[in-house]
């Protein structure tokens, strides 16, 4: 790269009220020292945001604008991303980086990247890179990073959050508080205790590994199902029973979390064949990628009653057009995608997506654990969790989506 050169930045993120900045809950997030492997916490020369802040929206352009625009780089940051007369679609052809979030993710199909002559970085401001066809930046020589861990505990307690609101049924006995009944046959009809249950998770990655040591004070009985095998220490000490396939780990799970990234080996993975191998009366929290499941095998499962619930943040596309039936589907409690965007998780990422930039500007190594794709393979993190191949076709049904809050 010539580090000379004006760049320009196209960064797509999530619309927010435009009454920026919103009033704040709390004055401060906690300083964490460093992630729970020991990783250090992205450490760019320095950040022109204030942590806990909204970041991860329009307005809050993740705290780059100073930065970038002093350098004499470009910045263009938009939410509309979908559709041909997008915005995204229009300057994409003259991007050299584009930055974008899985939470309202630009996705770069094929199509879009051979449009793209100039692109040579593709920033995921969080982690997962599924919305970028890896086969077409591989092909194309574009960088593919992500902020590895950033948000991997953020998405760990929304999980185990849940886990808990399925098995005790809690979101329809808040809504008996809100209609104000006192309805409790109603409110317990479908509520259990999750103690003495089987959890198993999809992937011990750091996500996968985060649940289970956070459901073991919960005397529940652990397993798990990854393509590598954990440390026997960590096996014993969790108590976990590790599955050598995953129709294993879940035809004795009564709750099944997943956790592995979305790729070719994994799209769809939860399928009625497979569904059909879980216990009746088993619940799913899928806040890994939407498309590992398959969207109406799990609306069949729901309705038969064969799942008693299924809940998460990630749906396909994103933004969930407005009748996408996981929006109305039964003893479902899902919520947009959230659970890796926190306002504490907003500082890491917006942080780490610095950091890169900082790297691709001196021209430095980007971290190896932040790297996907590059040179024309994958790299890094993603040599180890991603299979080559493209997951992004039926995205462009997220322009079917319509804001209806305002
Ligand atoms: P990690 O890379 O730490 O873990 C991923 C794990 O998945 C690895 O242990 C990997 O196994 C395993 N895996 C990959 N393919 C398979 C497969 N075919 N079958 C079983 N296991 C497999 O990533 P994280 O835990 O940090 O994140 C996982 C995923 O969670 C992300 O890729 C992303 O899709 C999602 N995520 C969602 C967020 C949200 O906001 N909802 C935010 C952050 C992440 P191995 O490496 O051993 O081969």
């Amino acid at each position: 790269m010539d580090d000379k050169s004006k760049q320009k930045i196209l960064c797509v993120l999530y619309e927010d009220s435009g009454k920026y900045p919103p009033e704040y809950s709390r004055e401060t997030i906690p300083v964490l020292p460093h992630y729970p492997d020991g990783q250090t916490m992205p450490s760019p020369r320095s950040i022109d945001f204030t942590p806990g802040h909204l970041l991860g929206s329009v307005s809050g352009e993740l705290g780059l604008r100073r930065f970038v625009t002093d350098l004499g780089h470009e910045l263009i940051v938009t939410s509309d991303k979908d559709g041909p007369g997008s915005k995204f679609e229009r300057e994409l052809p003259s991007a050299d980086i584009v930055i974008s979030q899985p939470f309202w993710p630009a996705y770069l199909t094929a199509e879009r990247i051979a449009r793209s002559p100039n692109l040579k970085l593709a920033i995921t401001a969080g982690i997962g890179s599924d919305h970028v066809d890896l086969q077409s930046a591989i092909d194309a020589n574009i960088t593919v990073c992500e902020v590895t861990w950033c948000n991997s505990i953020s998405v760990a307690e929304h999980a185990v959050m849940q886990m808990l609101a399925l098995v005790r049924d809690y979101i329809p006995q808040y809504q008996w508080v809100v209609k104000g009944g006192w309805n409790i046959a109603d409110a317990v009809s479908r509520s259990y205790d999750i103690e003495g249950m089987n959890v198993g998770v999809v992937a011990a990655g750091r996500i996968g590994l985060a649940v289970l040591k956070r459901m073991k004070p919960f005397d529940v009985k652990l397993h798990y199902f990854d393509r590598h095998r954990l440390a026997p220490a960590v096996e014993e000490e969790l108590g976990l029973t590790f599955h050598e396939n995953v129709e294993s780990l879940v035809s004795v799970c009564d709750v099944v979390s997943i956790h592995c990234p979305l790729h070719p080996e994994t799209e769809h993975m939860f399928n009625d064949e497979l569904i059909s191998k879980m216990k009746r009366g088993s619940y799913i929290v899928n806040t890994a990628r939407g498309k590992i499941c398959d969207r109406d095998a799990i609306v069949r499962a729901l309705e038969s009653g064969h799942l008693a619930g299924y809940a998460g943040d990630v749906w396909f596309p994103q933004p969930a057009p407005n009748d996408h039936p996981w929006r109305a589907m039964p003893n479902h409690a899902m919520t947009p995608h959230t659970s890796g965007t926190s306002l504490s998780a907003q500082a890491r990422y917006a942080a780490g997506v610095r950091e890169i930039l900082e790297c691709w500007f001196d021209g430095r190594p980007i971290r190896d654990e932040y790297l996907i794709v590059q040179g024309g393979g994958l790299a890094g993190a993603g040599a180890h969790s991603y299979t080559e191949g493209n997951v992004t076709a039926g995205s462009a049904d997220a322009s079917r989506y319509k804001n209806r809050s305002g």
